[in-house]
């Protein structure tokens, strides 16, 4: 995932996955010289939720010694979150809030000179996806929600998820014996039904039957390569509006944000 020069542009939200990264980050940056770490925090603009987390994520960045840059969807892309989730459009916020904060990170990370961008979903979050993506019928967002997501014509930066293979609760064991002090409430737009009961689903197969998580997280490494195989090339072209790599005219983001401020 790493290599000795890279720039690691860690996106930190203030929840325990992403202090939890930004702390072993820290420490392995230190063991080289000619490394960079720099934390993104994305401010979507979620009044009494984002600013408490925004607050512990620059008290940690402090502690440790890293460079910060936090960015805004108000200064970003002129809305937020909570404007969005007032306009009552047809997909959860979540859906937007995703693609947006997506956007977000990759710019803020271009802005720092980062080479390779770090995300702190953990085990859990990936075999989540794992299944709502078949849920949802889109098995080739499989291979896009890879831990590692390289373009090798070099069109974005490197994505990676250095977690990828840690369950939640030894993430929450780690942030707990550290002392991290972490933000535990949830968003208040939270509202992803069908991942809550994947979830509720995998927590109880994995304690009943030890193991599941993992042996799903190799079956979709598999699948990866099988499904990489099989798909055909896309071509990637510039975003008529913004200029970011998309295989339409307008990227997911453009084309949403159309919908939002129109
Ligand atoms: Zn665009």
């Amino acid at each position: 995932m790493l290599a000795h020069n890279d720039h690691v542009a860690v996106a930190v939200s203030g929840g325990k996955d992403s202090l939890t990264l930004l702390n072993l980050l820290v420490k392995l940056e230190r063991k080289f010289p000619r490394s960079q770490l720099t934390a993104i925090c994305v401010d979507e603009g979620i009044e009494g939720y984002r600013d408490e987390a925004l607050l512990l994520a620059a008290k940690e960045c402090e502690r440790l010694g890293v460079r910060q840059l936090i960015v805004s969807y108000k200064e970003l892309f002129g809305t937020t979150t909570d404007e969005i989730v007032k306009l009552s459009l047809g997909k959860t916020p979540c859906a937007y809030c995703g693609v947006l904060r997506r956007k977000a990170i990759n710019k803020a990370a271009i802005m720092v000179g980062a080479t390779k961008i770090a995300t702190a979903h953990n085990l859990d979050d990936e075999v989540q996806t794992v299944l709502l993506n078949m849920l949802h019928g889109d098995p080739m967002r499989i291979i896009r929600s890879s831990p590692v997501l390289r373009d090798v014509q070099g069109r974005f930066l490197t994505r990676i998820k250095p977690l990828c293979d840690i369950l939640e609760k030894e993430v929450v064991l780690y942030a707990y014996l550290t002392g991290l002090e972490f933000q535990s409430i949830a968003c208040p737009h939270g509202n992803e039904a069908v991942r809550n009961d994947i979830r509720a689903f995998l927590n109880q197969m994995d304690q009943r039957h030890p193991g599941t998580k993992f042996t799903l997280q190799r079956t979709a490494e598999r699948l990866r390569e099988l499904l990489a195989d099989a798909a055909p090339a896309v071509d990637l072209n510039e975003c008529a509006k913004c200029g970011d790599p998309t295989p339409q005219r307008y990227c997911e983001a453009c084309l949403m944000l159309e919908t939002i401020i129109a």
